[in-house]
C-alpha cells in the first residue's frame, strides 16, 4: 500500500501449532487482501506448508523489513475473510502461552477443534489436456513413468503428492529412485497436470445430508393421493414416500425415509424424478446421540423444584454478584450431594437472562454428560459440549455452533476454557480442586486459573466449586480475595455417609497376609447384594499386581527403557505404564535363576477378580484407563451401572468424581494408601480429597450410605479427617506442613526436567540452565533446588534432572521472567526442556 512515496510492506505475525516456536512474521503478498486479525492463513513453515493463525499486523516501509532475521516469506493464502478465533480468545491464548512459558502457536491450536488446523496436502489432478494425452490416439508420445503418473491422477479427482510418489516407486520396480519432483514439473510445465494445496480437514469438517422435499409437481399428486387413494402410475413403494414427505413440509432427510422404511433408492428415477427436489443441507451432529448420551441423570429435578434455604440464600448472593455485570471470584465448599450442580444452573439461567452466556467446565469427559443434561432440562438445544471424547465431527459442529452464537451454555473439559462464547458473564469450574484441569503436556496450563483470567478479561463472575477445594482456592477464600460460600447440608437432609476406617495391619495379622478384602468389607458387600443396592470399589492403581519380586534375590522386573518396576495386567504380561514395553511374566528370575517369583500388591483388575470369586452371583464390572481404551466404553459401563445392570463397580479415581448415583449405598476403599507413600508435597492432600469424594457418592437416594475404608495408616490425618469429612480442620493442618516446608500455595513453585541421553549430560546441562536463571534473578526469596536426578531418573531410554525454582508468590513474574529469558539463551536445549509452572505434581 503506498503511502506518500514510500511502498509499505505487509507483515503478518503468525501462531502455527507446532509445540514450542514463537510467533513467526510472514510478508502478505501483493495479490491477497490483509488479513484480519484472528484469520487463519497458510505458510510455509521449513519444508512444510500448515494452517496458522493472524496474531498481529503491521506495515512497515519496504526495505526495513529486513531488520527481521532469516528470509522473510511470504503467506501462501487466506482462508478465512474474517476472525476464525475471536479477538478474546487471541487475547487469552497470549497470556497463557506467557504465563506457562510455552509456545503461542501451540496453544491457539488447542483453542479451535482440530479440523480447523489440517495441515494442507499438495495435490495433482489431471487436467483436460492431460486427459487428452492421456487417449490412445493422442500425439503426445508419453512413456513409462509419465504416462503412469498421468494415469495414476485420472483415476481420482486429485491424488496427495506423497500418495503418487510411492505408487510410482513401486511401479518403478528395485532400479534406481525416480526423478519424482522433475516428473511432475514437466508435466505441469505441459499444462497436463495441475498442483495444488487442499486442506485436509475441511472435507471432514462439515456434514451434509440429502435432505428430499416435495416439488410442486408433488405436492398436487400428493394431494390427488390423499383424496382419491390414486395417482396415476405410481408404485405403492413410491406412493409411500411421496404419503411421508406430504407431511414435512420443510423436506426430510434421506435417511430419516430409510429409517421409516422406505425405498429412496428410486429418488432420481423416472416416476418420482419430477416429484421430488434433493438438496444438501447442513447438518450438525449430535453428540448426545452418541455413547455418552446414554450417561444421564437417573434423578431427574424438575427444573422449578424448591431449593434448600442454603442453595436460594447463595443463588440470592451470587445472583446480585452477577447482576453487577464485573470479574468477581467466589469459591462454593459445597459438602457431596449439597446440590452444586442445581446452583450453577440457576446461576447461568440469570446470566442468559440478562443476554450473557454461561461456560461450564467440569474435570473430565465422564462427567460432561450428568452435567450436560441438568443444563439441557432448562435451555433445551441452547447447550454446547466441548471435549476430546466428541468425534473430530462432532467437536467442529460444536464449536461453530458456539461461534455462530447459536447457544448460550458450553459444557465442556478443560480446552473449553477457549470456547468462543461472545458474551461470557459466568464461569462455573466445577471440582475446581480437580487435578484433570492441569493438562499434563505442553502447553502445561490449568483449566480452572485459566477460567479466572477469562473471567477478569470478559467482566464475569466466576464460580469455583468443590467439597474438597483445592489449598490454593480455599486460601485465596480465607484471605478474602475470593467471596466464600459454603453449603453444610446435603438436600432433603440426608445424611453425609457413616465412615469407617478397618487396619489392615490387624486383619493381616488375624487372617493372614496379602488379602484384598476385609471381612468387615465383604459382609457389608453381601448385605448390599441381599438388598439390591449397587457398592464402588475403589483402588487408584490398575493392573493385576503392582510389580514381580524374587523371593530369592530381591530382584524385582524393571522396564529396560525406565527406572520404574512393570505391572503384571491379566497375570502373565508385564507392562511398563510410562513407556508401554511389555513382556510376558517369565518363570524364573533373570538375575539369580530361582523360581520363586511372587506378584505384589494389587490393582483393580486383581480387586475385580477377588469380588468375582467371592461373589459369584453378582454382576461386576469395571472402570479404569485399561477399560476404556475405545471411545464410548467408560459411557457405556457408567450408563449400565446407572441403569442398575451393574451391582458392583470396580476402579481407580475415574468412579470416585461427581457422579450421582442414588442406589449406592456402600463404598469401599480397598487402601487408601496408595497415594500417601508418594514422595509429592500434595500426597495429603490428593488422599484427602479421593477419599472424601468417593465417600460422597454413597447415600445420594433415599437410603443412607456407609463407607469403609482399609487402611494400614488409619492414625494418618488424611484418612482421619476424611472419615469426619471435616475439610476445615485438613486444611489447617495442611497449611501448616506446606508453610513449615515452604510448598504451595505459601511459596510459587515452578518444576524443570531437562533430559539427555546420559546421565552425566542431563545434569550437566540442567546445572547451566539453573546457573544462567539465577544470574538473571537477584530476588532474595528466590530459592533453587536441584538439579538432582528426577524421582523417574530414565524414562523412555533418556535420562532426566530436575530442579525446583520457588520464590515468595509476589515474585512469581519476576522469577518466570527469568527463566523465559534464560531460555531465550539456550536454544539448543530447548527440545530437552520441560518447565511445568505451578506443578501439580512433582513427581
Ligand atoms: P453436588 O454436586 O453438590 O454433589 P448434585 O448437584 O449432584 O450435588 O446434587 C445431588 C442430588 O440432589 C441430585 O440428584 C440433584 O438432582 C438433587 N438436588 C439438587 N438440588 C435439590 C433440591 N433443591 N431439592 C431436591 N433435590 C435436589
Ligand atoms: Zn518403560
Amino acid at each position: 500500500m503506498p503511502t506518500g512515496n514510500v511502498e509499505m510492506t505487509r507483515l503478518a505475525s503468525i501462531a502455527v501449532p507446532l509445540p514450542q516456536i514463537d510467533l513467526l512474521s510472514y510478508r502478505v503478498p501483493d495479490g491477497l487482501d490483509t488479513p484480519a486479525v484472528g484469520a487463519r492463513v497458510i505458510v510455509p513453515v521449513g519444508t512444510r506448508t500448515m494452517t496458522g493463525c493472524v496474531v498481529a499486523l503491521e506495515e512497515v516501509p519496504e526495505g526495513e523489513e529486513r531488520a527481521s532475521p532469516g528470509e522473510l516469506r511470504d503467506l501462501i493464502d487466506v482462508l478465512d475473510s474474517e476472525a476464525y478465533l475471536p479477538a478474546d480468545v487471541l487475547e487469552l491464548a497470549a497470556w497463557v502461552a506467557e504465563y506457562y512459558l510455552c509456545g503461542p502457536g501451540e496453544v491457539v491450536a488447542g483453542a479451535a477443534p482440530p479440523t480447523a488446523w489440517a495441515e494442507s496436502r499438495r495435490v495433482v489432478s489431471l487436467t483436460g489436456e492431460g486427459r487428452r494425452a492421456l487417449s490412445p490416439d493422442a500425439g503426445v508420445p508419453l512413456g513409462g513413468l509419465a504416462r503412469t503418473a498421468l494415469e495414476l491422477a485420472a483415476a481420482a479427482e486429485h491424488i496427495p503428492v506423497s500418495t503418487l510418489r510411492s505408487r510410482l516407486e513401486k511401479a518403478a520396480g528395485a532400479g534406481p529412485r525416480p526423478p519424482l519432483a522433475s516428473i511432475v514439473r514437466t508435466l505441469e510445465r505441459l499444462g497436463l497436470v495441475a498442483v495444488s494445496q487442499v486442506i485436509e480437514g475441511d472435507r471432514v469438517a462439515y456434514k451434509t445430508e440429502r435432505i428430499v422435499e416435495l416439488t410442486a409437481q408433488g405436492s398436487d399428486v400428493a394431494g390427488r393421493l390423499a383424496e382419491a387413494g390414486t395417482a396415476g402410475r405410481l408404485g405403492p413403494k413410491q406412493r409411500d414416500i411421496i404419503g411421508a414427505l406430504a407431511g414435512a413440509p420443510g423436506g426430510l432427510p434421506a435417511s430419516a425415509l430409510r429409517r421409516m422404511g422406505l425405498d429412496v433408492s428410486g429418488l432420481r428415477r423416472p416416476g418420482l424424478r419430477d416429484l421430488v427436489s434433493i438438496r444438501h443441507a447442513r447438518v450438525d451432529r449430535d453428540p448426545f446421540a452418541g455413547p455418552w448420551g446414554r450417561v444421564g441423570r437417573t434423578s431427574e429435578l424438575p427444573v422449578e423444584a424448591d431449593l434448600t434455604p442454603e442453595q436460594a440464600a447463595a443463588v440470592e448472593r451470587l445472583g446480585e454478584r452477577l447482576d453487577a455485570a464485573s470479574f468477581h471470584v467466589a469459591l462454593v465448599h459445597g459438602v457431596t450431594g449439597s446440590g452444586k450442580t442445581e446452583l450453577y444452573s440457576r446461576l447461568a439461567a440469570r446470566a442468559v437472562k440478562s443476554g450473557r452466556d454461561a461456560l461450564v467446565l467440569v474435570p473430565e469427559i465422564a462427567l460432561t454428560p450428568g452435567v450436560a443434561a441438568v443444563f439441557r432440562a432448562r435451555f433445551g438445544d441452547r447447550v454446547a459440549i466441548q471435549h476430546s471424547g466428541l468425534s473430530v465431527g462432532e467437536r467442529h459442529d460444536q464449536w461453530q455452533r458456539i461461534r455462530r452464537g447459536d447457544v448460550d451454555v458450553v459444557v465442556g473439559t478443560r480446552s473449553a476454557v477457549f470456547a468462543p462464547l461472545p458474551r461470557v458473564g459466568l464461569i462455573v469450574v466445577d471440582e475446581e480442586h480437580d487435578a484433570s484441569y492441569k493438562q499434563d503436556e505442553s502447553p502445561r496450563y490449568n483449566g480452572r486459573d485459566v477460567a479466572v483470567v477469562r473471567g477478569r478479561q470478559s467482566g464475569a463472575l466466576v464460580v469455583l466449586g468443590s467439597a474438597t477445594p483445592s489449598m490454593e482456592s480455599y486460601s485465596h477464600a480465607k484471605r478474602g480475595r475470593y467471596e466464600m460460600v459454603t453449603l453444610g447440608r446435603r438436600v432433603l437432609d440426608r445424611p453425609l455417609a457413616a465412615v469407617r476406617t478397618v487396619n489392615m495391619r490387624d486383619e493381616f495379622a488375624e487372617t493372614g497376609p496379602d488379602h484384598v478384602l476385609s471381612r468387615a468389607l465383604s459382609d457389608a458387600i453381601q448385605a448390599r447384594l441381599d438388598r439390591r443396592e449397587q457398592v464402588l470399589l475403589l483402588l487408584n492403581r490398575r493392573g493385576y499386581s503392582t510389580s514381580v519380586l524374587c523371593r530369592q534375590c530381591g530382584a524385582t522386573l524393571d522396564c529396560p527403557n525406565c527406572s520404574v518396576s512393570l505391572v503384571v495386567h491379566g497375570r502373565s504380561l508385564a507392562v511398563c505404564h510410562y513407556c508401554n514395553h511389555a513382556r510376558r511374566v517369565p518363570r524364573t528370575c533373570a538375575s539369580c535363576g530361582g523360581p520363586f517369583l511372587e506378584l505384589i500388591g494389587h490393582g483393580t483388575e486383581r480387586v475385580e477378580a477377588e469380588v468375582r470369586a467371592a461373589f459369584p452371583l453378582a454382576r461386576v464390572a469395571r472402570l479404569d484407563r485399561d477399560t476404556v481404551r475405545h471411545r464410548g466404553a467408560a459411557a457405556d459401563v457408567l450408563a449400565k451401572f446407572g441403569d442398575g445392570d451393574v451391582d458392583v463397580l470396580v476402579g481407580t479415581q475415574m468412579i470416585a468424581k461427581g457422579h450421582d448415583f442414588p442406589r449406592v449405598t456402600l463404598v469401599g476403599v480397598i487402601s487408601a494408601d496408595v497415594g500417601l507413600g508418594l514422595a509429592d508435597f500434595r500426597a495429603a492432600e490428593r488422599t484427602f480429597q479421593l477419599l472424601t469424594q468417593v465417600v460422597g457418592r454413597a447415600g445420594r437416594g433415599e437410603s443412607p450410605g456407609e463407607a469403609i475404608i482399609q487402611t494400614v495408616y488409619p492414625d494418618h490425618y488424611s484418612i482421619q479427617l476424611a472419615c469426619r469429612q471435616d475439610y476445615p480442620a485438613f486444611f489447617d493442618e495442611e497449611i501448616a506442613f506446606r508453610r513449615a516446608m515452604h510448598y504451595p500455595p505459601v511459596v510459587a513453585l515452578i518444576n524443570g526436567i531437562v533430559r539427555g541421553p546420559d546421565h552425566a549430560g542431563a545434569m550437566a546441562a540442567a546445572g547451566e540452565l539453573v546457573r544462567s536463571i539465577r544470574s538473571r534473578m537477584t530476588d532474595r526469596s528466590l530459592t533453587v533446588l536441584g538439579p538432582a536426578p528426577a524421582p523417574v531418573a530414565r524414562l523412555k531410554g533418556e535420562h532426566r534432572a530436575q530442579f525446583f525454582l520457588k520464590c515468595a508468590p509476589s515474585a512469581r513474574n519476576r522469577m518466570r521472567a527469568a527463566v523465559r529469558d534464560a531460555l531465550r539463551d539456550h536454544t539448543d536445549l530447548r527440545r530437552r526442556i520441560t518447565i511445568d509452572v505451578d506443578p501439580l505434581s512433582i513427581l
